[in-house]
């Protein structure tokens, strides 16, 4: 059985091609500069030689189509006919409370689904249009969505709720959703393998450290509460977004630099704060930042220093949410390459009874306990798998309808 998983961005469509005999990736890839007369399509197929080229892509029905001209593309391709795909798994950002878990998509699905663009403007209008584009390209194959909020669902009232008048709940919604659930999820549930127990009796809190990045605190195998909030703004100092911010600093931005609520949010919240902002604009890559920092830039150390405490902060938090803790994950770019940053955060948690081993600590991109046998707690790092969760998923949901 293929499956083919997509994953459509506002101006990008990635992609990859289970073969779900044996879960391998037939091939994998993206569409860039969708919308534009630029668009190109880089193009992966497992064992053959990677494939660039310029594709006409004005939209995600047209980047689709190229991402199939691809797949069969008789040099670079890794089937014969588009009805060898048995199913897609398509990554939906926001579902609100609409969905707790995976689900066939249906037109009421796709109608829940636009119900909640407000909550995601960013997000969920191109994921609805990369559905759209799929079925009008094949009609007849099942297509099943699989949310980012859905694992978030199991949070409790006192974790999901802000501080603001009820009636805003339950008027517009407002509340913490959460984001990054399918990584979440894939990693606490391979880390309870990794420690052989089982994940109905292990509490984890998961750092997912990426150009976006969020902290979960997964108790017994669900989740009881994370960092992002109504958007993936909140929480965590990230590459370019704020995280956590007393909403009185809008205002004053507003006043201060003479702008409206949406180009402070946007412009600056969203686009020039993190540590790149922290970093006095040098980068948002942990690479160049590491690198600056070992020469003595003192902005990228400041940025890193800012980075970490606030993980560090977290963790402790949801140690003590949890009242129990078994292991910390580390995942994302950030989280499965950069051992500095695992030490600089894990150096603080000694009082946890965490002790990392510096040598296997230095492994990057593996999955790996990074702590010495008399460690307390486990600290591991786990490379996520998003789209493999997403063609599980969409394998057991068409098996089942
Ligand atoms: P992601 O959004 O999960 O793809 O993570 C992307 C980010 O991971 C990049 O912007 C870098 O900041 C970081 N990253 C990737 N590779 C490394 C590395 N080898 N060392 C440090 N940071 C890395």
């Amino acid at each position: 059985m293929k499956i083919l998983v997509v994953n459509c961005g506002s101006s990008s469509v990635k992609y990859q091609l289970f073969d779900m005999t044996d879960e391998s990736v037939l091939a994998k890839g993206i569409v860039e500069r969708v919308g534009s007369d630029e668009a190109f399509i880089k193009h992966q197929p497992t064992g053959k030689a990677k494939m660039q080229t310029k594709v006409e892509a004005r939209n995600h029905e047209e980047a689709l189509k190229a991402v199939f001209d691809s797949l069969l593309d008789p040099d670079h391709g890794v089937i014969k006919d588009i009805g060898e795909i048995s199913a897609v798994g398509h990554r939906v950002v926001h579902a609100g409370e609409k969905f707790s878990g995976s689900v066939p998509i249906t037109r009421e699905v796709v109608d829940a689904l636009i119900e909640c663009q407000d909550l995601a403007p960013l997000h969920n209008p191109p994921n609805i249009m990369g559905i759209r584009a799929c079925q009008s390209l094949m009609p007849d194959v099942p297509m099943v969505g699989v949310f980012d909020t859905a694992f978030h669902q199991t949070m409790p009232k006192e974790a999901y709720l802000y501080g603001l008048p009820y009636e805003l709940y339950e008027r517009h919604k407002i509340r913490r959703y959460g984001f990054h659930g399918t990584s979440h999820r894939y990693v606490s549930a391979r880390a309870a393998e990794m420690l052989k127990k089982p994940y109905d009796q292990t509490s984890v809190i998961t750092c997912h450290l990426g150009n976006g990045s969020s902290i979960a605190a997964i108790k017994h195998g669900k989740s009881i509460d994370t960092t992002m909030g109504l958007t993936p703004l909140e929480g965590l100092v990230m590459g370019t977004r704020v995280g956590d911010l007393d909403p009185g600093i809008v205002l004053v931005l507003c006043e201060k630099l003479g702008l409206s609520v949406q180009e402070v949010v946007n412009g600056y919240l969203n686009k020039k704060s993190g540590v790149f902002g922290l970093s006095n604009y040098l980068s948002n890559d942990f690479r160049d930042l590491e690198e600056a920092a070992a020469k003595g830039n003192e902005f990228a150390k400041l940025a890193l220093d800012v980075f970490a405490y606030r993980i560090v902060k977290y963790i402790g938090a949801y140690a003590v949410a949890m009242g129990e803790l078994d292991a910390i994950v580390f995942t994302g770019g950030i989280g499965e390459n950069s051992f500095e940053m695992r030490k600089r955060v894990c150096d603080r948690l000694t009082f946890l009874g965490i002790k990392i081993d510096d040598a296997a600590n230095m492994i990057k991109g593996k999955e790996m306990d990074l702590t010495t046998p008399e460690s307390r707690i486990r600290v591991l790092a786990i490379p996520t798998n998003e789209e493999l969760v997403i063609a599980r998923d969409t394998k057991e949901i068409v098996a089942r309808s």
